[in-house]
């Protein structure tokens, strides 16, 4: 990577960042698809939001990536934000333009473009979302805008679950949303095609753990995990076994990095070469 006078500068906040992949994903994917960037990781503690955001006008850092525990609280710092990102209420991608920092969400359509390039329709299907934090959110989201025919949230926490249930079933909304508690296991879920657990259960080191007992859902579903530690879950594992057909979480984590690169450069960029590089790196770690 040549650094000159025009590069520009991109970065992480949150906290903790040290694990995170981006830096990876970004500066790979900036020389492959000929950007002249650099991406960098910085903790940021929370009473430090406001001084971070000056500095991006004084620097001109041209863009950023949100993480936890910054994703709502950066909102109120920015000049603008995307319907879909003020909807959602959290950020994970700010674009700078000429001083004007804009907000947008790219999580759900992160996964969302990982099933499209795995050929699995949404409309009209019946989807299974195990877990109702902030990926399951975002996922759920994307996910409402595909038409889907019916959706049913199971979480530990039920209230949780009716949260989002009640904040995203918007009048326009076709698709029928239910929740139920995660331990339920009386309720039948052979009838969903798409099933997706965005709960921590099953990541590294637990890795022996699975959300639900494969079972009790359908063979013909279509098993997908959003944790990308390991690159297969034991859920995934089972389901494959069996014979559904099964998607890792790596995609998505990719994806939604890979949308923010085209926010901040408004330029199509190439993934499948950086998808089989970060994949490389997770086992060689
Ligand atoms: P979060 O907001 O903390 O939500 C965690 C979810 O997991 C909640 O639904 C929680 O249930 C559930 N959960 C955790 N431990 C549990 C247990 N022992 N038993 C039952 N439920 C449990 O986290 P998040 O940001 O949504 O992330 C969730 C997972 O997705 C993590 O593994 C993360 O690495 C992964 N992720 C992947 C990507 C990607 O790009 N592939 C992106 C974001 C996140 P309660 O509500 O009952 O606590």
């Amino acid at each position: 990577m040549d650094i000159t006078y025009k590069t520009n500068l991109y970065c992480l906040i949150g906290d903790p960042v040290e694990k995170s992949l981006s830096p990876v994903i970004h500066n790979y994917s900036f020389e492959k698809n000929d950007i002249d960037g650099v991406y960098l990781n910085f903790k940021i503690e929370k009473n430090c939001i406001r001084d971070f955001v000056d500095t991006v006008r004084t620097l001109n850092i041209k863009g950023f990536n949100v993480t936890i525990p910054h994703k709502v609280d950066i909102i109120k710092y920015l000049d603008k934000v995307d319907e879909k990102a003020k909807k959602l209420g959290a950020v994970n991608t700010v674009k700078n333009e000429n001083g004007k920092l804009i907000g947008y969400n790219t999580d759900g359509l992160g996964y969302l473009k990982m099933l499209k390039e795995k050929n699995v329709t949404i409309d009209g299907s019946k989807i299974l979302v195990i877990g109702a934090g902030g990926a399951s959110r975002g996922i759920i989201f994307s996910l409402l805008e595909e038409r889907p025919e019916k959706l049913l949230i199971l979480n530990r926490t039920l209230s949780k679950a009716e949260n989002i249930k009640n904040e995203l079933n918007i009048e326009k909304n076709i698709t029928k949303i239910e929740t139920d508690t995660l331990d339920n296991k009386n309720r039948d879920l052979r009838e969903y095609d798409l099933v997706i657990n965005c709960t921590a259960i099953g990541m590294y080191p637990n890795i022996e753990e699975v959300p639900i007992e494969i079972d009790r859902l359908s063979k013909k579903a279509v098993i997908t995990d959003i944790i990308y530690k390991p690159l297969e879950t034991k859920l995934l594992k089972e389901a494959k076994n069996r014979g559904n057909k099964v998607i890792g979480g790596i995609g998505m984590l990719i994806n939604q990095g890979l949308l923010s690169e085209e926010i901040w450069t408004e330029k199509d960029i190439e993934s499948t070469e950086i998808i089989n590089y970060i994949k490389e790196k997770i086992v060689s770690d």
